[in-house]
């Protein structure tokens, strides 16, 4: 079997726990141990000169056909051929950046993140592990509606009414391959005609879509901002919840009771950058924001996601990146923004990138943690990132990314075990 041995680094578990110096022994596509190890016969060295060791990155919100979007026009006009390279671009984006794993929402179209899941899956195409997400499912006038009486376009989106469409777009969903159905079941502030705080899907369709998704054996995840939305969903089943900035006594009792079995996302980044002004040369400026009533929804972003974060609820890093002003592979940056918004520790906010994200994943506990007999996803970083956040913010110092046991990205130098440095590079 082939075996790595990376030694000399500081290794982050995932665990919570602060960094320890040691090697990791990689058999296959899992860890093998985990300590004061020497090399066997035959294993390929890595010496890490002391680089941070950690799990692979899990994006928790996935839009991996967006790709420099401004407007929904972006998601609609280029052509699905278009969409399919702009897909794997960011799917090679993000595993360059020590993304591992990403955790689909949705996408432009609805067989995208499926297409090349199964690339990335044959080796064909770089990527991280992906669970694609389809079409964002949401009722008529609610968000992704574009169509109107004059004007019947279709969106992004798909639009049903009542249980029994749910039931039929989820079950197409799962037909088409889909991992993770995402519902829009609360309204959004680029929609002013379901703002942010209205819920227009009713608990019964968000309920047969949950039914349907685990019925199949896939995820249900909700587009949710409004307290009665986040209700409904945690309620209903859903498995991971989008956004939740609104919440009441009761909300927060609810998700605290589900905290073992739910996920949130609060994708924070685009609310940050809005109002940053980083996108304000795409016409969406901060006092563009003020109009939207962002300030008052990051302001309950902070306030409902620290109070989730003391009692226990697993939050996961990214979501809504790939828009003009965030491109793919920059998610790193929720770490930040974990710690700045919503009071982590430098740890927590990386347990959320990685063991939370692993998770989410896969449920069976295999993947975001370094531990003896998990998956052998793993990066390494140049400095530390428990001291700068922002090293994890691009693939800039990424020196090292492993996913499922295989290199993806390395620029130290492999060396057969027994020999003391690499081979000398011939020069012609
Ligand atoms: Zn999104």
């Amino acid at each position: 079997m082939t075996a790595t041995l990376i030694c000399n680094a500081r290794i982050f578990d995932g665990s919570g726990a602060n960094p320890f110096p040691g090697a990791l022994r990689v058999e296959g596509n899992r860890i093998a141990e985990i300590g004061a190890l020497e090399p066997h016969a035959g294993d390929t060295v890595i010496d890490a000169g002391g680089r941070f060791l950690m799990p692979g990155m899990v994006e928790g919100h996935a839009h991996l056909s967006f790709e420099n979007v401004c407007a929904t026009e972006d998601l609609i006009k280029p052509t699905p051929e278009a969409q399919c390279f702009a897909t794997a671009r960011s799917a090679a984006a993000l595993l360059e950046a020590g993304f591992t794993s990403a955790y689909g929402a949705s996408e432009a179209r609805l067989r995208l993140a499926v297409a090349v899941r199964e690339e990335v899956n044959a080796g064909r195409l770089p990527g991280p592990r992906i669970r694609a997400g389809g079409l964002e499912i949401s009722v008529t006038g609610a968000m992704g509606d574009e169509a109107r009486l004059h004007d019947p376009r279709i969106g992004p989106s798909s639009i049903v009414d009542g249980a029994e469409e749910m039931r039929k777009m989820v079950r197409l969903h799962c037909r088409e391959g889909v991992d993770n159905i995402k519902i829009d079941v609360s309204g959004d502030p680029f929609y002013p005609g379901t703002p942010g705080h209205t819920t227009p899907m009713t608990f019964e369709e968000v309920r047969v879509a949950a039914e349907t998704a685990h019925a199949y054996g896939r995820r249900i995840n909700a587009h949710t901002r409004s307290i009665e939305g986040s209700k409904r969903c945690v309620r209903a089943g859903v498995d991971a919840l989008f956004h939740c900035e609104y919440a009441d006594e009761e909300l927060l009792d609810l998700m605290e009771e589900a905290k073992d079995r739910i996920f949130v996302v609060p994708t924070v980044g685009l609310f940050h950058q809005i109002m940053a002004g980083e996108a304000a040369g795409h016409g969406l400026s901060a006092e563009v924001g003020g109009y939207m009533n962002i300030p008052e929804l990051l302001e309950n972003s902070c306030r409902t996601h620290t109070e989730l974060r003391k009692r226990g609820v697993r939050h996961l890093i990214g979501g809504d990146y790939g828009f003009g002003w965030s491109p793919q592979g920059t998610q790193g940056r929720d770490i930040e923004f974990f710690i700045d918004y919503y009071g982590y520790s430098p740890q927590g906010a990386l347990v959320c990138a990685t063991a939370n994200g692993g998770l989410a994943m896969m449920g069976d506990g295999t993947l975001g943690t370094l531990q003896p007999d998990k998956l052998a996803d793993l990066i390494l970083v140049d400095g530390d990132p428990l001291a700068d956040p922002r090293l994890l913010q691009g693939p800039g110092h990424i020196a090292l990314v492993m996913k499922d046991g295989a290199l993806c990205k390395t620029a130290l130098p492999l060396v057969p075990a027994g020999q003391r440095t690499a081979p000398e590079a011939v020069t012609p």
